[in-house]
C-alpha cells in the first residue's frame, strides 16, 4: 500500500527572477535562472535541506526509494572520448571490449534483478550512435525486459528521430542521455561531440513519447557555477524537465583523463541533490555512479535532500557499486522501503 501524501505548503525561495541566462537550445521563458540556482546552492546547508524536504514531501511518498538495475549489454570500444569513461577506445583502461549480449543472457540478468527487487531495468551500450541494425537488436532486448513486467530503459548514444520511434514501438519506457555538465565546461570533458548533439537526441526521444532520463556527473573539476549551469539546463529542458535525473559522483578510473580530479566535497554533492529536488520536484532523482565512495552517511543525507532512486546491484556498467545486501541493510537502517510508486503525486 502506498503512503498517502499530504500536500504541504512549500516555503517559496525568495530569489529575484531574471531571464538573461544563456541556455543552449532554449528560446522559452526559463523556469529557473542560473542566478536562482546559484543562490540555492549557496544557501546555508540546513536551510537548503529544509526547502528540499518540503518540496520532496509535497510530491513524493516519504520513505520510498526506487531500485533500478543497470546492465552493460555492449561494453567498451566506444569511439567517443568522454574523459570520465573507461569504455572509450581512446584510453588505456582495464575494460575489454565485448559484443552485444544475446537476449537469453539479458533475460537471465533482468530476471535476477527483478527477484532482487528492481522495478526498472536499464541497458547500456557503448556506442557513439547505434546503427539501424543495432536498434533492431535492442528492440528484441527491450521486449525481453518488458516481458518480465519491468520498466525498460536504454542508453545507447545519439539517436535519430526514426530510431527513437522504433525503440518506443518496442516498448521502451525511458531513454537515458546525460548532459554530463554545464555547456561552458562540456569541451573540457569530451571533444568528439557537442552539447547541441545531446539536446538533439533528447528532443528526438521526447517527440517519440519516451520518458527522458537525463542528468550529469559532478566532481570532474567543475566549479559551483558549472554545477548550477548543469542544473539550469536540466530544469529548463523543454517541454519539461526530465522524468528521471541521475546524478553521478565521478568514479576516478585509472587510465581515464579525469582519474586525478580532486574529489568533490560530500556536502557539495548533497547540495546538488537538494537543488535538483527543488528545481525538478516531480523528477526521480537518482543516486548513480560513485555511491560506494560516498559512504552510508552521505547517502543518508542525499535521501534527506530528496534523492528517491538508486542503481542497485554490484556493478554499474563497468565500475563498482555497493552490493545489493549492503544497500538493503542501509535502506532498512534508514527506514526506507523499495518504491511501489512510479509517478509523483
Ligand atoms: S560515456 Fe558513453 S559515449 Fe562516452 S565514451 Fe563512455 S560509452 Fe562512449
Amino acid at each position: 500500500m502506498t503512503q498517502q501524501v499530504q500536500e504541504q505548503p512549500v516555503r517559496p525561495v525568495h530569489i529575484h527572477r531574471r531571464s538573461d541566462t544563456a541556455l543552449v537550445g532554449s528560446n522559452h521563458e526559463l523556469a529557473w535562472t542560473l542566478e536562482q540556482i546559484q543562490a540555492l546552492l549557496e544557501l546555508p546547508f540546513h536551510e537548503l535541506m529544509w526547502q528540499a524536504q518540503q518540496v520532496h514531501h509535497a510530491h513524493w511518498p516519504a520513505g520510498e526509494v526506487e531500485l533500478a538495475t543497470l546492465l552493460s549489454v555492449k561494453t567498451g570500444g566506444c569511439p567517443e572520448n568522454c574523459g570520465y569513461c573507461p569504455q572509450s577506445a581512446a584510453f588505456e583502461t582495464e575494460v575489454q571490449a565485448e559484443k552485444l549480449m544475446a537476449p537469453a543472457e539479458v533475460h537471465q540478468a533482468a530476471l535476477a534483478a527483478r527477484e532482487a527487487g528492481a522495478t526498472r531495468f536499464c541497458m547500456g551500450a557503448a556506442w557513439r550512435a547505434p546503427k539501424d541494425r543495432d536498434i533492431e537488436k535492442m528492440a528484441e532486448l527491450i521486449r525481453t525486459v518488458k516481458g518480465l513486467g519491468m520498466q525498460a530503459c536504454a542508453t545507447l548514444g545519439m539517436l535519430d528521430a526514426h530510431q527513437a520511434q522504433a525503440l518506443k514501438a518496442a516498448g521502451l519506457d525511458y531513454y537515458n542521455h546525460n548532459l554530463d555538465t554545464a555547456p561552458d565546461y562540456y569541451q573540457e570533458v569530451v571533444s568528439t561531440r557537442a552539447y547541441q548533439d545531446r539536446l538533439h537526441t533528447l528532443s528526438a526521444v521526447r517527440q517519440a513519447g519516451i520518458s527522458v532520463c537525463c542528468g550529469g556527473i559532478v566532481g570532474m573539476g567543475e566549479t559551483p557555477v558549472h554545477r548550477a549551469g548543469l542544473i539550469a539546463q536540466l530544469a529548463n529542458l523543454q517541454p519539461s524537465y526530465p522524468e528521471s535525473v541521475p546524478i553521478n559522483s565521478l568514479v576516478r578510473v585509472p587510465g581515464t583523463p579525469l582519474a586525478d580530479s580532486d574529489p568533490i566535497d560530500p556536502f557539495d554533492f548533497v547540495r546538488v541533490i537538494a537543488v535538483c529536488r527543488i528545481t525538478m520536484p516531480k523528477a526521480r532523482i537518482r543516486l548513480s555512479a560513485g555511491r560506494k565512495q560516498l559512504g552510508d552517511a552521505v547517502q543518508a543525507l542525499c535521501f534527506l535532500a530528496g534523492a528517491n532512486s538508486i542503481f542497485y546491484g554490484d556493478k554499474l556498467l563497468v565500475t563498482g557499486n555497493p552490493d545489493a545486501d549492503a544497500d538493503a541493510a542501509l535502506l532498512t537502517k534508514l527506514g526506507l522501503v523499495p518504491c511501489k510508486t512510479t509517478t509523483p503525486a
